[in-house]
């Protein structure tokens, strides 16, 4: 791949798995360099960060922050030095019925999916205005643009980072810098993949069966989205094609919200 990123700085948020890694992996497939992130500080989360590094040939370190606390979002980007390239993505679930939705799950729930972003971005403007040029990606979901019954606080919060990646967009309109939001359906990360098995044993159904008729049933193409599809995305964000692109949403969902 061409190092098309190459002199860029990416911090991404809660990628020490899932489709934070894979952004980042993408991102340093194209030559950025890359800061991981998640609330953990563990040996294996910074050798994550070696090993991608050395297998890309990119500068690549591991910042530990909780994104739940809006002073340790400001501190990510301060100790990263500052970014070219900003993809929020930390995010946590909870299913519960609205009146039972325990309090403190709708607060963590807002507080990493969607304040976690304003946090960030406010930090990382500054820096971006002063180069002219900025890439804020924001990891949303298809439940950013549409529902379902009993994830009220990830919905709320997903259809807030689509509002917000709308708002930061036509503030910085013109000045090099475009915010946008990425709208996955259901991506086969190892989290997801992990449920496989519970699924098939609970349905008594083979692997294809309960991945086809279970999990995907609201995902016409009955096909999972792959973290490197998101990693794709987010790199052609940050490139010249997509200089245009700002204050818009890139669903990847197998054809979910055209239903
Ligand atoms: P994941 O659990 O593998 O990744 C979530 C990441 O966020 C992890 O690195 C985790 O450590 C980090 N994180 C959690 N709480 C944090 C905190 N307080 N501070 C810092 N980091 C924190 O799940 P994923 O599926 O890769 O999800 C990543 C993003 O993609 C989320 O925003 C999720 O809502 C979104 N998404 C996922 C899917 C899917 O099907 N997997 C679909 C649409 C959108």
């Amino acid at each position: 791949m061409t190092k098309t990123l190459a002199g860029k700085r990416a911090v991404i948020t809660g990628s020490n798995s899932g489709i934070g890694l894979g952004v980042a992996e993408a991102l340093a497939a194209a030559g950025a360099e890359v800061v991981l992130n998640s609330f953990t500080d563990r040996p294996e989360d910074h050798a994550l960060a070696k090993d991608l590094g050395e297998r890309h040939g990119v500068v690549a370190r591991y910042i530990a922050a909780d994104m739940s606390e809006g002073d340790e979002c400001r501190a990510l980007i301060e100790k990263a030095g500052g970014c070219d390239i900003l993809v929020n993505n930390a995010g946590i679930q909870f299913v519960a019925p609205v009146d039972e939705f325990p309090v403190e799950k709708w607060d963590a729930i807002l507080a990493i999916n969607l304040t976690s972003a304003f946090h960030t971005t406010a930090a990382a403007l500054q820096g971006m205005k002063a180069k002219g040029w900025g890439r804020i990606v924001n990891v949303a979901s298809a439940h950013g643009l549409t529902a379902s019954p009993y994830k009220s606080a990830y919905v709320a919060a997903k259809h807030g980072i689509v509002g917000l990646s709308k708002t930061v967009a036509l503030e910085v309109a013109g000045q090099g810098i475009t915010c946008n939001a990425i709208c996955p359906g259901y991506v086969l990360t190892p989290l997801v993949e992990a449920q496989i098995p519970d699924q098939m044993k609970a349905h008594k159904m083979d692997r294809e069966t309960v991945i086809r008729e279970v999990m995907l049933l609201r995902q016409p193409s009955r096909q999972f989205a792959t973290v490197e599809q998101v990693g794709g995305t987010a790199v052609y964000l940050c490139s010249p094609a997509a200089d245009q692109v700002t204050g818009t949403t890139i669903s990847i969902d197998g054809g979910w919200t055209a239903l």
